[in-house]
């Protein structure tokens, strides 16, 4: 899990962007990050993602070993085929084998050998899925992974998400600016305002129905 304290965060300005953040996420827990738009979500999973280097000093994060980022674009490396992207750094003689099992799991089985370039921004992102899990992470982050797609799309991925989620059991930290989507996806939701965790919410099965008369009452708590 991931254990998170007293974070601070700062960039040369007048007040702090983190500002003594407390965080815990148990194994396998998804959970979901919202706040509006300068909230410091993206910094947070950059500390978390340990692409911060100058948080250092400023409290104490533990994460797993095995941590795997996937962010709104898929950052897939433009001159290297589906399958080296998604086994990029792999080691072991059964990577491709993996790397084919990954990407069949992400609906991709028989596109091992496209570039990137050739496939729509969401089969972009289910490759990003594939390279992210083939590493076995014991912690997924992710910043905004379906925000560049249309609505639709956005579905299809949510099941996928929840699927891999159901097979994989990563934590899951799960930045979105969508409440909704929030609600739907995650065992958690946390609306980071101030620095802080403002508000930490546990999602019931029944409650993600948008059919269900609690989501209303969660979005309230939340928007
Ligand atoms: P959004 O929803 O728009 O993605 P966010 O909640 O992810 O917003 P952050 O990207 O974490 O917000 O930014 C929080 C604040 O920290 C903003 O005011 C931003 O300008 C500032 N900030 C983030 N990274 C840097 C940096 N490298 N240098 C200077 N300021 C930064
Ligand atoms: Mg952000």
């Amino acid at each position: 899990g991931v254990t998170v304290r007293n974070l601070h965060r700062s960039f040369n300005r007048s007040g702090g962007v983190l500002n003594g953040l407390d965080l815990d996420i148990a194994p396998g827990e998804f959970v979901a990050l919202i706040g509006r738009s300068g909230s410091g979500k993206s910094t947070l999973l950059r500390a978390l993602a340990g692409l911060d280097r100058d948080v250092e000093g400023y409290g104490r994060i533990s994460v797993p070993e095995q941590v795997s980022v996937v962010f709104q674009d898929s950052r897939l490396l433009p001159w290297k085929r589906l399958l080296a992207n998604v086994t990029f750094g792999l080691e072991g003689r059964d990577a491709a084998e993996r790397g084919l099992r990954a990407l069949t799991e992400v609906g991709l089985a028989g596109r091992e050998s496209a570039w990137p370039a050739e496939l729509s921004g969401g089969q972009q992102q289910r490759a990003a899925l594939a390279r992210s899990l083939v590493r076995e992470p014991q912690l997924l982050l992710a910043d905004e992974p379906f925000g560049a797609l249309d609505a639709l799309t956005r579905l299809q991925m949510h099941e996928l998400l929840r699927k891999l989620c159901a097979v994989h059991r990563p934590a899951v930290l799960l930045v979105t600016h969508d409440v909704d989507e929030a609600i739907v996806l995650a065992d958690r939701v946390i609306l980071l305002d101030g620095g802080v965790v403002a508000t930490d919410l546990r999602i019931d099965l029944a409650q993600r129905s948008q059919a269900d008369p609690g989501f209303a009452g969660l979005r309230h708590q939340l928007l």
